[in-house]
């Protein structure tokens, strides 16, 4: 096969792009996402499918959603920040386009891009961690990605960490997710603010804002880039969380590579350092097994796009 189509979609933007055989991006568009609009979004989809299909000789295309996705590649069950329920997305698009179309969960998306052409192409088992509002995750056993009796194989930002923990979005408790992940670090973040301890007095003005709620992620990685005590011990815990999740992960799939992508690859070495301190410290029989490696992602935000066109190839 020559060129697929992938696409993201997020909660505000759909990006596209035409993707080669060795994972670039050869030309792009993209559209709002219509987030309310069931029949919006695949309007949408099928626009910026359509205006790429016009110029490139196009074989297949690939959708990253944030949900869970069907194993026959065919329908979101479920997306908890779009309006989909059990929603044909493939078949839909398909239609309108005229060319096969896949739908993948947009963590296994980017794992797939990681695992393919980035930071984890030299091994065959991997695990990618995604860390951005939530965490999303997904698993390469013997070099074919983990799907599941049922699609939805990996989700492993909801493996519960605490026992009567925080509410999940999923609407469990204690999920890694509630730990590790942006918003739990926006979460603390407010809280020690609210608390009116000084250290987090000291980043607010750091950070521009005299309103806690007006803490962002971006800001406080932003602040710790720059030393702030505060903003570096808040990355450093969520480092801790995601240390020792990984350390559970590790037990149930051995992978060779553990991959962070992610918002929170921005943060590099404030989180990894903290992370891999507490995978060290956590892992089942340290003494004994061969460790892992850690590593950040390469693709950035970019890997939901090559890894859904990848996987449009893979029949
Ligand atoms: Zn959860």
């Amino acid at each position: 096969m020559g060129l697929t189509i992938g696409i993201d979609v997020g909660g505000t933007k759909i990006a596209a792009g035409v993707v080669d055989t060795d994972g670039t991006i050869v030309a792009r568009t993209h559209r709002m996402t219509p987030a309310l609009s069931v029949d919006g979004i695949a309007e949408s989809i099928s626009a910026a499918a359509a205006e790429l299909i016009d110029k490139h000789d196009i074989e297949g295309v690939g959708i990253g959603a944030a949900g869970f996705v069907s194993s026959d590649r065919t329908t979101v069950l479920f997306a908890p920040n779009l309006a989909w329920r059990d929603e044909p997305l493939g078949t839909r698009v398909a239609d309108k386009i005229g060319k096969p179309v896949v739908v993948e969960n947009d963590a296994n998306a980017a794992a797939w891009a990681e695992f393919q052409f980035g930071a984890a192409k030299h091994v065959e088992d991997m695990v990618c961690i995604t860390v951005g509002t939530g965490i999303g995750g997904g698993v390469v056993v013997d070099g074919q990605l983990l799907r599941g009796a049922f699609g939805v194989a990996g989700e492993l930002g909801h493996m519960r960490v605490v026992p009567d923990g925080h509410r999940c979005g999923c609407g469990a408790r204690g999920c890694l997710e509630q730990y590790a992940s942006g918003r739990a670090l926006v979460r603390e973040a407010r809280a020690l603010a609210e608390s009116g301890a000084l250290g987090a007095m000291q980043m607010m003005s750091e950070c521009g804002v005299t309103d806690p709620a007006d803490l962002t992620g971006p800001m406080i990685t932003e602040a710790a880039q720059q030393g702030d005590p505060c903003g570096r011990e808040l990355l450093d815990d969520l480092g801790r969380w995601l240390g020792e999740g990984t350390a559970s992960i590790v037990t149930m799939f051995d992978p060779s590579l553990v991959v962070y992508g992610g918002g929170v690859s921005a943060a590099g070495d404030l989180v990894l350092t903290s992370a891999q301190r507490a995978f060290d410290r956590t892992l089942p029989a340290r003494a004994n097994r061969p460790h892992p490696g850690i590593a950040l992602a390469l693709l950035g935000n970019e890997a939901g796009i090559i890894g859904a066109a990848d996987l449009a190839r893979q029949r």
